[in-house]
C-alpha cells in the first residue's frame, strides 16, 4: 500500500518534507512517498489566492461555511479532493493507495482533516493554536489516523455512531468538534476496545495496525517532549467559564465534567476548607442550585433526586463521584499536577481541593 502526500502552493517543501520524513520512518507494509507535484493555477482558479489570516469565528465550527469568492475562502471538501483525484489520474495511482493532501488552506467546516474513500486532506496550519511542539507531529498523526480510519470503513459524517466519539476519550476516533480536544488523542496514542474490536473484525493488516501505532507513539513522544519541557512544577492557573468549563490556558487543557460532577467540584471549590461528607446535606439547596444551572432542566424531580442520593453519606454515591472527578483529572493533567487540583480528604474528614484560591479565576457566577 502506497500513501503519496501532496500539497497545495502555499505549504512550504519542507514542511512536507518534515511530515513525509516522519512517516517514513517507520517500516511497514505502508510506504509513505511525497510528491511535489504542482497544480496549474489556471486549471484550479481557486489556488491563486491564500489568505492565512481568515478567522473562523468558532472554534466549535459545525455549519458550513459559504466560500468567499474575493477572497477565495474557505475550500469546500469537493475542492480539496477534486486536487487528490486530478493527482490520481495524472499519475495514475491504483484505488487501493491513498492521495493524501496538505494543506494551509482553510476548508469549509473547519475539520483538521477528512478521507473520502481513499483521499484526504489535512488542514497543515494553524497547529500552534493546540500545542507548542512542532506541527509535523500532529499533521503526521491525522494523516496516520485517516487511513486507520478509512481501513475501519467508519461513516464518520453519520453521527451518533459506535466509532465516532463525540465525548473524547484519547482514541483516535474522537471527534474532537472542539478543536482544542485533539490534544488529548495525540497524548494518549491509543485506541479504545470497541475500535480495537472493529480493527481486527474489518481484517486490517497487524503489521500496519503495528506500524500506525509506532507513528501515534512517535508523535505522543514528540508532543510530550514539549509539554514536559513547559509545564510548571507549580500549579497553574484554573478558569472556570460559563458552562462550566473548567480550563488551564497555560497548559492548553479543560477538565471535561457531567453536569453533577461539575455542581460537586463548583462546590468544593468555593468552600475552601473542605466539606464532611456527613455534612453535605447542609448543602444541599446550594447544590442543587447550582446543578439546575447548569442542566436547565424542567425535570425538577431528577435534579432532586440526583442530588439527595449525592448528599446521602449512606449512599456512597460522593465517594464515586470524587473517583470518576480525579481520574477524569489524572488523565488530563499527568500525576505531578493533577493533586493540585483533585479532591483530597481522608473518610470521616474534610474533602478539598487544594489549588490555591488566587489561582482560581472564577468567570461565572453559579
Ligand atoms: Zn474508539
Amino acid at each position: 500500500m502506497k500513501i503519496y502526500l501532496i500539497k497545495t502552493p502555499e505549504l512550504q517543501p519542507e514542511s512536507m518534507k518534515d511530515v513525509h520524513e516522519l512517516l517514513a520512518g517507520h517500516a511497514g507494509p505502508a510506504v509513505f512517498l511525497s510528491d511535489d507535484y504542482a497544480f496549474d493555477p489556471n486549471q484550479f482558479p481557486f489556488l491563486n489566492k491564500y489568505w492565512p489570516e481568515y478567522r473562523f469565528q468558532h472554534t466549535m465550527e459545525d455549519k458550513k461555511k459559504v466560500f468567499d469568492k474575493d477572497r477565495s475562502v474557505p475550500l469546500s471538501w469537493q475542492e480539496l479532493f477534486l486536487l487528490c483525484d486530478h493527482f490520481r489520474k495524472e499519475k495514475n495511482i491504483p484505488d487501493g493507495d491513498f492521495v493524501v493532501l496538505l494543506t494551509m488552506r482553510k476548508n469549509a467546516l473547519n475539520w483538521f482533516s477528512h478521507c473520502s474513500r481513499r483521499n484526504i486532506f489535512v488542514h497543515a496550519g494553524d497547529w500552534h493554536h493546540f500545542t507548542s511542539a512542532d506541527p509535523r507531529y500532529p499533521i503526521a498523526y491525522q494523516v496516520t489516523e485517516n487511513i486507520v480510519q478509512a481501513l475501519m470503513c467508519i461513516d464518520n459524517i453519520s453521527i451518533p455512531n459506535e466509532f465516532v466519539h463525540e465525548v473524547p476519550k484519547g482514541c483516535i476516533n474522537d471527534l474532537c468538534m472542539d478543536k482544542h480536544q485533539v490534544m488529548l488523542k495525540l497524548r494518549t496514542a491509543d485506541i479504545c476496545e470497541s475500535c480495537h474490536k472493529k480493527i481486527q473484525q474489518e481484517g486490517i493488516d497487524g503489521k500496519f495496525v503495528k506500524q500506525a501505532f509506532d507513528i501515534f507513539e512517535h508523535v505522543r513522544k514528540g508532543i510530550l517532549g514539549r509539554v514536559t519541557a513547559k509545564q510548571p512544577a507549580d500549579p497553574c492557573t484554573l478558569v472556570v467559564e460559563k458552562g462550566p468549563r473548567f480550563l488551564l490556558p497555560d497548559m492548553g487543557i479543560e477538565i471535561r465534567l457531567y453536569p453533577l460532577f461539575s455542581a460537586l467540584y463548583l462546590l468544593l471549590l468555593k468552600y475552601t476548607e473542605g466539606i464532611r461528607v456527613k455534612d453535605l446535606s447542609n448543602y444541599r439547596e446550594e447544590l442543587a442550585a447550582i446543578y439546575h444551572t447548569i442542566c436547565q432542566t424542567d425535570n425538577q424531580e431528577k435534579v432532586e433526586a440526583n442530588i439527595s442520593s449525592l448528599v446521602d453519606p449512606l449512599s456512597g454515591h460522593f465517594s464515586q463521584k470524587k473517583s470518576k472527578i480525579n481520574k477524569t483529572i489524572l488523565s488530563t493533567m499527568g500525576p505531578e499536577l493533577a493533586p493540585h487540583y483533585q479532591i483530597q480528604g481522608i473518610r470521616g474528614g474534610e474533602f478539598r481541593i487544594n489549588l490555591p484560591r488566587e489561582l482560581l479565576d472564577l468567570r461565572v457566577r453559579y
